[in-house]
This record gives structure tokens, sequence and C-alpha cells, in this order.
């Protein structure tokens, strides 16, 4: 099967959605473009990630029409294919609806610099307006307030992150639903201390050469 590296990732990254809880039943959807074949694979409307198979992976081109495969594809593939259009450097974009951070998208509130965590995402996660989940608008919109950040929240919906593969995008998935807990816990029991642009700029240098390189 073409692509079964590909496949397999999109299942299991969508089985760590269920088991790392940033999600529940079939919200949320995973792509991973194929930059140089110029296609996305994502994963299926509706199938709960459990049973998603690497043989029910969609694959698309980026104008929505579906090159291979027997299921409908997810109703987001608008709001996945847009990044691959107009980036040259997103190859997986990660959706879901994690619970604190889509409580936050609910208030149409953004995200501050509170922790040293949110330099993975950008300096604050900013939170779109609300659109129609499936639509173009909802695609146009979700772009339009990524700008040059790796995820955001969806207004009155949840998450979408992007990165240069599907292990990255996750990790900024995971990464707002941390400092959506945070968000609100600290909030809770009084105002949260911001890091300032420059908190962030040191932070920002020393992510680079964070861990093993
Ligand atoms: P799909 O099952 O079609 O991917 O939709 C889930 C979702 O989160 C819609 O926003
Ligand atoms: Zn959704």
């Amino acid at each position: 099967m073409k692509y079964l590296n590909e496949r397999k990732q999109i299942v299991e990254f969508g089985k760590k959605l269920v088991t790392e809880r940033l999600t529940t039943g079939t919200g949320g959807n995973i792509s991973i473009f194929i930059r140089e074949d110029n296609i996305m694979l994502i994963s299926p409307s509706g199938i709960p990630y459990t049973e998603t198979l690497p043989e029910d992976i969609v694959i698309m081109d980026l104008n929505g029409n579906v090159l291979e495969g027997s299921k409908k594809p997810s109703s987001e593939y608008a709001m996945h294919a847009i990044f691959y259009k107009q980036t040259d450097n997103i190859n997986s974009v990660v959706h879901t609806h994690s619970d604190y951070a889509t409580a936050i998208s609910c208030l149409h509130q953004d995200i501050e610099p509170l922790h040293y965590i949110i330099g993975s995402v950008g300096d604050r996660v900013r939170c779109s307006n609300y659109r129609t989940f499936g639509s173009s608008e909802l695609a146009t919109e979700a772009f339009k307030t990524m700008r040059d950040n790796n995820g955001i929240l969806l207004g009155n919906h949840g998450v979408l992150a992007v990165g240069p593969d599907c292990a990255e995008a996750f990790s900024v998935a995971k990464d707002i639903e941390f400092l959506a807990k945070l968000k609100v816990h600290s909030g809770a029991l009084g105002k949260p201390v911001l890091l300032n642009d420059e908190d962030m700029a040191v932070v920002k240098e020393k992510f680079k050469t964070y861990g093993q390189q």
C-alpha cells in the first residue's frame, strides 16, 4: 500500500488523541502532506480513532478531490489543505477538541504568555472567530488567525496545530491543552504574572538547542 508509513502515523497519532485525552468521540482530525506529490493523507470522517485502519486514510489533492480511499474524508479537509497550499514549511495539521482549550475558545479569549512552553506555539495562543465546522469559511478564518504561529484556538470549537511533521503538530496541540489548563487553574487562584517579550525572546533562543540535538 502506498504511503503506508504516513497512513500508520495518522492511525497512531489518532489513537494518541484518545489516550492523551486531547479529544472525545470522533472529534478532531489529522493530516500529513506529501509535498513532492502535492497530495495530503487525512483521517476519515466520523470513524472512532480506535477503529481506524491504515486503509481507511483518504488521499486527496489540495482542491478537495478524493484521489484514493473508500471512506469519506474528514469534514475539515479544507482547513488542512489551506495550510499546505499557502505555506512551504507545514507538512502536518492536527485538530482536537481538548477540554480546557475548548472551554477557553468558548470565551473567545487568547491564552497569554503565562508559561514558557508557549514558546512552542507563538507569543500567545490566539483565538479565531466562530465559523461552522467543515466550512471553507472556517478554513480561511483559521489560516488568518494562525499567521506565523504553530497553533490557535478555534472559537467555540477547539484547537488547531500545525508543524513540519505529525509529531511536532501533535506536540503543539498537547502544549496548547497544557497552557489552557494552566490559564484556567491559575486564573481561578489569582491573576497570573505574564512573561514579557524579552523573557519570550530568551526562551525561543533556548528552544533551538533544547533536548538531544
Ligand atoms: P471529522 O470526523 O469529519 O474529521 O470531524 C470531526 C471534527 O472535529 C469536525 O470539526
Ligand atoms: Zn472539530
